[in-house]
């Protein structure tokens, strides 16, 4: 097992310094009023590729041996994204293997940046299959979308400027799927400030870690379509890092409705003017709808990705139903609840 801490993240802040941005972290008046807490929005939603993951993307990718040449993976779609700008910019090919659960607007992004895309089967299992068979035949090189150091403290590097801007923040909201961002966030930021506490926020259909960590192994889980598409997938029945840092590090995990989802983007768009994606969103629905007991403040939730169907978002901000696969979503016209 190789070594995750905060040496490591800092080395990541360094590598990555010249691909990700260090990105806003803006107050917002109407969560601070409607939390009672002062509330903070890290938007990673401005980072080049619209998502966080290009920070533990790019710490891979400029990690990897001189003699790889080639790398593939399995996505949700932004892992893919941030994967394919970050070979495009160090000149190695990238073949991104994900499932029909993927979201076309995703595709899109990935393919125009260069980089090859192979759709397989109906959830991420399979998508990592293809990897797998990529791997034997062609020597390319696996790189999780999670459970890899590098990408682990990539993505940690979020918690580097977060605590150096605001050194007084208390709670971390945290989007949770895999458990990079988490892990990673948990990792820096304890070390720092050993008091914060942090919580992982996930969609209630298929939500691995959370089941994981309260079975002690990894849980498989069923995929279904949800507005957080980016959350889906399991965790790997191998995994070696996040399931053990997620399970140390993390203060509580909790759970939000798709209704939920969907009233926290409205609000998002309507009180703050803000484009997100539903995995982005996961962190506000449970400030709103009031999940979190003994909430300290100042707050900084991480708002992780912009990269949503706009078809989608317009009718969600226009209160119409949405089917996802085999979920219905009740449309409400938006009004401050
Ligand atoms: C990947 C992703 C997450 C979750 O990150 P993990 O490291 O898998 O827990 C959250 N939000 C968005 C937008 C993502 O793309």
């Amino acid at each position: 097992m190789e070594e995750i801490s905060l040496q490591t993240i800092r080395m990541a802040q360094k590598t990555i310094g010249n691909i990700a941005i260090n990105t806003p972290l803006i107050p917002s008046p109407f969560f601070s009023q409607l939390g009672g807490v002062e509330v903070l929005l890290k938007l990673e939603t401005m980072q080049p590729i619209g998502a966080f993951k290009l920070r533990g993307a790019a710490n891979a990718i400029l990690n990897l041996p001189r003699d790889v040449t080639g790398v593939t993976c399995c996505s949700t779609g932004n892992h893919g994204r941030g994967v394919a700008f970050a070979a495009r910019a160090s000149g190695i090919k990238a073949v991104i293997c994900m499932s029909k659960l993927v979201p076309q607007t995703k595709v899109d992004g990935i393919r125009a940046l260069g980089a090859e895309v192979r759709i397989i089967g109906q959830n991420q299992d399979d998508a990592q299959d293809e990897v797998d068979r990529l791997v034997r035949d062609q020597g390319l090189h696996d790189l999780s979308p999670f459970d890899d150091p590098h990408v682990i403290s990539g993505q940690g590097t979020i918690a580097l400027e977060l605590l150096k801007t605001r050194p007084d923040l208390e709670t971390l909201l945290v989007p949770l799927s895999g458990g990079g961002l988490a892990g990673g966030i948990a990792v820096a930021a304890k070390s720092i400030k050993p008091s914060i506490r942090i919580i992982g926020i996930t969609m209630d259909q298929g939500a691995a870690m959370h089941a994981s960590i309260r079975a002690g192994h990894p849980a498989s889980v069923t995929e279904v379509g949800s507005l957080a598409d980016s959350l889906g997938g399991g965790i790997m029945d191998n995994n070696t890092y996040t399931l053990d840092l997620c399970t140390r590090l993390l203060d509580d995990t909790l759970l939000v409705s798709e209704e939920q989802i969907y009233h926290a983007m409205q609000t998002l768009f309507y009180e703050e003017r803000l484009v997100a994606e539903g995995a982005s969103c996961v962190g506000l629905a449970a400030l709103q709808s009031g999940k979190i007991d003994h909430l300290r403040g100042p707050v900084a939730v991480i708002v992780t990705g912009r990269n949503v169907d706009t078809t989608m978002f317009a009718n969600i901000i226009n209160g119409q139903n949405l089917t996802l696969g085999d979920t219905h979503i009740a449309g409400r016209t938006y009004k401050r609840r």
